[in-house]
C-alpha cells in the first residue's frame, strides 16, 4: 500500500495553517520563548518521558482501559461501541495527563510558583494534585458561577493546599479566568509557571498540551488492534477546548478517512439559543494568544457561551481543531443540553457508569451513530471524565427514580 501524506503541525511558527500563533503583549515574549525552548529540550530527552510514563502508570493509573460496551452496543442496535475509560484515571477525568506532564517541565525551569484557569475545576483539582505531589505553590482562577456551580471541586483543590482566586469579571466563567490567567503570567514572569487546561493559549501550549494528551489515542490504537484485530470505523470525542479529543484523534490522523474522527461540540440550549459551538458557529478571531474560531459579534466582542458542563462552557476551541475542520480531517457536529442529559442517562442504566456532562455530548452522538452502523463496524468513543462532580446539576435536571 502506498503511504498517505503524513500530517504535520505546527509550523516553527506555532502555526496549524492560519490557526494559532502567539498574539501575546512584549512583556511575556520572553516567557513563551522560555518555554518553548525549555519544551524542546524535555521533548528530546529520555529521561523526562521515562519519569513522565512511569508516573502516568503507578500514580495516574494508566492505561486506561479500552472497554466493550455490550449493552449499550444492544441498546444503540448497531455498531460494537467501546468505551475509552478516561474516567478512570486519578482525579476523575484526562486533565492529568497535561497537568503532570507540564508540572514535570515546571520543575525542570525550577519555577515553584505554579498559577493555572479552571472552567468545571477538573482541571483545578488535576493541577492541584501535581503541585502536592511535586511540592509547588498553586494558585488557581475560577470565574465565580463556576465555583457555585462546582462546590465539590473547590473544597478538593483547598484540601489539596491550593489557593482559589475568584474571578469576578465578565461572565464570571471560564474565559474570563483564563483571562485572569494570563494577567498574572505577565505581571509576575519570573517565577511563575503558567500550566493551561486544555490545546489553547499561544504557541506552545496547543502543541504541548497535544503532545501530553496523545498518550490516549497511542493506548487505544494498541488496544484496538489486540482486542479485534484492526482499526474501528468511527472514534468519537467531546471538545470544549478539544485536549481529550485530539489526544484521542492524533494518532489516527494518518488513518483518516478509513477511521472517520468526530468532534462533538456543545449546542447548550440548540443552534439557535445560548450555545458553545465554535467550530460550528464561529469564525475566526483572536483569544487568549492565539487565532481559532471564536463566537463573536459583528463587533469582534466574544459572545456568552453556554453548555450545562462547566467544561464545554468556552466560545472558542483550539488551532489544531480548527485547521483540522478545514483539512476536512475530522468532522464536528453538535449536542445540546438535553440530548446529553439523556445519553448521560442511558450509558448509566445500561453500563453502569456515570460519565461527566461534558462526555455525555459524545455519548449523545455516538449512540445515534452507532444506530446507523453494521454489526460488524467498530465505533469508540472517548468517555473523558466521570460524572461524580456534576451529580448536584444533574439531579436538577433528570428524573432520578
Ligand atoms: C475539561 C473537560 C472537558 C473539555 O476539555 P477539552 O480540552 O475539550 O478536553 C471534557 N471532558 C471532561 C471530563 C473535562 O473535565
Amino acid at each position: 500500500m502506498m503511504q498517505q501524506s503524513s500530517y504535520s503541525a505546527p509550523d516553527t511558527s506555532g502555526h496549524f495553517g492560519s490557526y494559532g500563533g502567539k498574539f501575546i503583549p512584549e512583556t511575556l515574549v520572553q516567557n513563551a520563548e522560555a518555554l518553548l525552548k525549555e519544551y524542546e529540550n524535555a521533548r528530546q530527552d529520555a529521561a523526562f518521558w521515562d519519569e513522565y510514563n512511569s508516573l502516568l502508570r503507578d500514580y495516574v493509573g494508566r492505561a486506561t482501559p479500552l472497554y466493550h460496551a455490550k449493552n449499550l452496543s444492544r441498546t444503540a442496535g448497531g455498531a460494537k461501541i467501546y468505551l475509552k475509560r478516561e474516567d478512570l484515571c486519578h482525579t476523575g477525568a484526562h486533565k492529568i495527563n497535561n497537568a503532570l506532564g507540564q508540572a514535570l517541565l515546571a520543575r525542570r525551569m525550577g519555577k515553584k510558583r505554579i498559577i493555572a484557569e479552571t472552567g468545571a475545576g477538573q482541571h483545578g483539582v488535576a493541577t492541584a494534585t501535581v503541585c502536592a505531589l511535586f511540592d509547588l505553590d498553586c494558585i488557581v482562577y475560577m470565574g465565580e458561577e463556576d465555583m457555585q456551580r462546582q462546590a465539590p471541586n473547590v473544597a478538593r483543590m483547598k484540601l489539596l493546599g491550593a489557593e482559589i482566586r475568584a474571578v469576578t469579571s465578565g461572565t464570571r466563567t471560564l474565559k474570563d479566568a483564563t483571562s485572569e490567567a494570563i494577567r498574572d503570567w505577565i505581571n509576575n514572569p519570573e517565577e511563575t509557571f503558567y500550566i493551561i487546561g486544555s490545546v489553547v493559549g499561544m504557541h506552545p501550549y496547543p502543541m504541548m498540551v497535544r503532545d501530553f494528551q496523545s498518550i490516549i489515542g497511542k493506548e487505544t490504537r494498541e488496544q484496538i488492534l489486540e482486542q479485534e484485530g484492526r482499526l474501528p470505523n468511527v472514534i468519537t470525542a467531546c471538545v470544549g477546548g478539544g485536549s481529550n479529543a485530539i489526544g484521542m484523534f492524533y494518532e489516527f490522523l494518518n488513518d483518516t478517512p478509513q477511521v472517520e474522527l468526530v468532534g462533538v461540540e456543545a449546542a447548550g440550549e440548540g443552534l439557535g439559543g445560548l450555545n458553545a459551538a465554535s467550530l460550528t458557529l464561529g469564525s475566526t478571531g483572536v483569544l487568549h494568544g492565539a487565532m481559532m474560531k471564536i463566537l463573536q459579534d459583528d463587533y469582534g466582542q466574544i459572545k456568552e457561551a453556554h453548555s450545562i458542563s462547566a467544561g464545554l462552557d468556552y466560545p472558542g476551541v483550539g488551532p489544531e481543531h480548527c485547521h483540522l475542520q478545514d483539512l476536512g480531517l475530522v468532522s464536528y457536529t453538535s449536542a445540546t443540553d438535553e440530548e446529553a442529559l439523556q445519553a448521560l442517562k442511558t450509558l448509566a442504566r445500561t453500563e453502569g457508569i456515570i460519565c461527566a456532562l461534558e462526555s455525555a455530548h459524545a455519548m449523545h452522538y455516538s449512540i445515534k451513530r452507532a444506530a446507523e452502523m453494521d454489526p460488524s463496524e467498530i465505533l469508540i468513543v472517548n468517555l473523558s471524565g466521570r460524572g461524580d462532580k456534576d451529580m448536584e446539576t444533574i439531579m436538577h435536571h433528570i428524573e432520578i427514580g
